[in-house]
């Protein structure tokens, strides 16, 4: 089975996610055969290194032996019961873990298998929780530029116009405040401001203000001062609005601490975590919260103020094994350490990117970076150049709009490093 066969078969019958499936009929799909570390191979034998973790998820390497290990025995072991009446040793060990690791004492965790669904479930907890407590608040409250997953209620609160326009007419209600307009204090203030205005006059119905701490990734990787979380933190207290911290892709040391809100010192009342969690092999995730939330909904069955949410696959079991083999590599390296020095490097090596005059900003937060280029009009589709360009030369990026970004695995070398980022310049060199 070669690269062509497999595109044939394929394209008969899947319809694949975020993608106008017309455009295969010049863009070739990439059929992987197999990765290992940050390499993926396609069925042709080509080599790319994937300079995106596969949408974020992979944090330890393609294939990593260790995790993989872990996983067979779990399968081997128990591969699934209902979390409803019922729980196993993997899913309580887990909850133990993230509960220690989180900030604050963020005490109660709640299972779903997806970021949108970790999304859905802290907004409706929140609502619930301020309906137990006597205060119907229907509104949610999130940044402009933000993207918090694509179901009804998470698109409802993101404000990427490409994903959310068409279906405004059937979205839940939610108001916007300004996401800083860059990383310095001076915006970290101003949006604080604008925030403080929008509270005074809307709070009593607002449940709760929703945030991706520092970078806000699907809008196009656009990042903003801890200052802004510390003060949107203490608002949210006063007005007694739900601060939900979605960490879904920042999380578990993207940012440099092993959740970004840490950057900000700030403990929100709920935080929301997937994609690295597993480390990019199963789908998982889960919602932490608070005692005080948590004792809102307790109370006798008749008094009906229950959670009654459920996902069929709430805390699989193969999931949160993986989940305790990616936490077991933190705690047996110093992965945050190691990670100041390749984010030094990645760093270092953007540099020549600042003389280039396409070039309007190389910005940087951890492991997380981002070259944003400017001139070009979106019908020119200059993401599609990048990544033909790239993809041709070993590396696949997957540019958002005209912002080409990195988000590496955590276990790439520096010669992997320069590979990528070399042949990066070179595609934005070549435009
Ligand atoms: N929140 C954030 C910050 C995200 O980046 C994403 C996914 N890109 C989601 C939520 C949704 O996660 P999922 O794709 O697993 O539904």
């Amino acid at each position: 089975m070669n690269n062509s066969e497999m595109m044939q078969r394929d394209l008969t019958h899947i319809w694949h996610p975020c993608t106008q499936m017309k455009d295969h009929e010049t863009i070739p799909l990439i059929p992987i055969r197999s990765a290992r570390g940050v390499w993926l191979e396609d069925f042709d034998g080509n080599r790319y290194i994937d300079a995106i973790s596969s949408w974020w998820v992979n944090l330890f390497g393609h294939a990593n032996p260790y995790i993989g290990e872990v996983l067979t025995k779990q399968a081997a072991t128990l591969e699934h019961v209902l979390l409803a009446g019922f729980t196993h040793e993997p899913a309580v060990r887990l909850a133990e873990r993230l509960c220690s690791l989180a900030p604050g004492s963020l005490n109660r965790l709640f299972f779903a298998d997806n970021g949108s669904s970790a999304v859905e479930v802290a907004l409706k907890m929140s609502y619930h929780a301020h309906l137990n407590s006597g205060e119907e608040r229907p509104l949610f409250l999130s940044l402009t530029n933000s993207y918090h997953g694509e179901t009804i209620g998470a698109l409802s609160v993101g404000d990427v116009e490409l994903y959310k326009k068409i279906y405004e007419p059937i979205l839940l209600r939610s108001v916007q405040t300004p996401v800083p307009a860059d990383r310095s204090e001076e915006a970290a203030r101003k949006a604080a401001e604008d925030l403080e205005a929008i509270l005074k006059v809307h709070a009593k119905r607002i449940s709760a203000l929703i945030v991706e701490p520092l970078v806000q990734c699907a809008g196009n990787m656009h990042m903003y001062h801890p200052l802004y979380l510390e003060l949107a933190k203490k608002l949210c207290e006063s007005y007694n609005i739900h601060l939900i911290a979605d960490e879904i892709a920042v999380g578990f040391g993207r940012t440099g601490t092993m959740f970004a809100c840490e950057q900000a010192g700030v403990v929100p009342d709920f935080m929301c975590l997937s994609k690295g969690i597993t480390g990019g092999f199963m789908p998982l995730a889960a919602v932490l919260t608070t005692d005080e939330i948590y004792g809102s909904f307790y109370c006798d069955y008749l008094e009906y103020k229950a959670f009654l949410h459920s996902h069929s696959y709430t805390g699989n079991p193969l999931g949160c094994s993986c989940a305790n083999a990616v936490l077991d590599i933190f705690e047996k390296s110093d992965v945050l350490k190691e990670n100041e020095k390749r984010a030094e490097l990645m760093g270092r090596l953007l540099e020549p990117f600042k003389e280039l005059s396409n070039v309007k900003e190389v910005r940087q937060t951890g492991m997380i970076a981002a070259v944003e280029l400017e001139g070009y009009e979106p019908a020119e589709r200059v993401n599609l150049k990048l990544f033909d360009f790239c993809l041709k030369r070993g590396v696949f990026v997957r540019p958002l709009g005209s912002v080409l970004y990195f988000m590496p695995p955590y276990v790439i070398t520096e010669d992997e490093m320069k590979q990528m980022i070399d042949t990066a310049y070179e595609a934005v060199k070549s435009l």
